[in-house]
């Protein structure tokens, strides 16, 4: 049953109709508000600043994804070169890095005008000496993406990327990316794929996933371990003990809003730890592939709408 409602969710997570009408109704904006961190980069700056006051390292998503048009991707990029200098004017730059998306660069136009968009903002990371990390996003755009890290990383060593388990090829994309130099942030993946490329289920995309963190953790540049998993964090942390890998060769992240404790709990024990914080008013794909992460959050939904009728 949660197979089928995680399903249902990132398929709807698509429907550009359903995004107009949850964007615009006045019962899901408290719900939104527990993943989302503000509207506007002035807020979500200081939000970021707030949290390097606690330890916290952050990495800022500013939302959306696809664009269609050139003059959405030169909105988008616009957007990620605001950010780079709203974190370089900051005290707490040190904190803070970006995390942006290739298909709001445009890659929908074409792979050759999205490298260009990419290569403005990493110029710009570079004058700043910032991090831009390049999520990753459905299978269609995976080889796309590696691709076009490889194209820049010994330009931009600024530069890395994001992995997701789930899918079969990742083992084989590990050791790549590890080749290159470049940094790599292990996650399990939020998308809908099919099970001719991706494992169907938890169980092996968790082993996938606990292999590949071990993998990265001995070889790999800097990676960032991004769960809130915690039995599989467990075993990491008995791994890296056993390794005697020290605590900053790798860092910790997790998704703004969740699973508060268990940040706390690793920044407490000395670990470093990145809050995901994204903002925007583009907000219906991100919050709907955390709802698809955790059906109880669907309840907390309706709890909330029937608070309100
Ligand atoms: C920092 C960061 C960056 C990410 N970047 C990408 C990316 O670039 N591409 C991509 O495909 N995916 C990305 N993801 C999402 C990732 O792929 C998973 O979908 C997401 O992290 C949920 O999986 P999990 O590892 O937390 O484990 P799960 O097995 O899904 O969850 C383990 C436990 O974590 C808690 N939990 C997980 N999700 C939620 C939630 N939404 N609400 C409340 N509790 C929850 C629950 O307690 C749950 O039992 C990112 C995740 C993080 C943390």
């Amino acid at each position: 049953m949660e197979n089928i409602l995680r399903k249902f969710l990132l398929y709807i997570a698509d429907s550009k109709r359903l995004e107009h009408f949850t964007t615009h109704s006045r019962i899901t904006k408290p719900v939104v508000s527990k993943f989302i961190a503000a509207n506007d980069l002035k807020t979500t700056l200081s939000i970021c600043e707030e949290l390097a006051e606690k330890n916290y390292l952050s990495a800022l998503d500013y939302l959306g994804e696809n664009s269609t048009t050139k003059k959405e991707s030169k909105k988008a990029v616009t957007s990620y070169i605001n950010i780079l200098k709203g974190i370089d004017a900051s005290k707490e730059k040190d904190s803070m890095n970006i995390a942006i998306k290739l298909t709001q660069c445009g890659l929908d136009i074409s792979e050759e005008y999205a490298e260009g968009n990419y290569r403005k903002v990493l110029d710009q990371g570079k004058k700043n000496n910032i991090f831009v990390r390049v999520d990753m996003e459905g299978s269609k755009y995976t080889e796309q993406t590696i691709r076009m890290i490889e194209n820049v990383y010994h330009e931009y060593p600024n530069t890395g990327t994001v992995l997701q388990s789930y899918l079969y090829r990742t083992t084989k994309d590990v050791v790549r990316l590890t080749k290159l130099g470049s940094r790599i942030r292990m996650v399990k993946g939020a998308y809908l794929e099919p099970k001719t490329i991706a494992y169907p289920n938890k169980r092996d995309v968790d082993k996938s996933y606990l292999e590949t963190c071990k993998y990265l953790l001995r070889h790999g540049n800097y990676p960032a371990i991004a769960t809130h998993d915690e039995e599989i964090l467990s075993e990491l942390i008995r791994y890296i003990h056993l390794q005697g890998i020290p605590k900053d060769a790798f860092e910790f992240q997790m998704l703004y809003g969740i699973r508060n404790d268990l940040q706390k709990k690793f920044i407490d024990d000395g670990y470093n730890v990145r809050a995901y914080v994204p903002y925007g008013d583009s907000w219906y794909p991100y919050f709907m592939r955390r709802l698809a992460e955790r059906p109880a959050n669907v309840a907390f939904i309706l709890k909330n709408i029937f608070r309100k009728s």
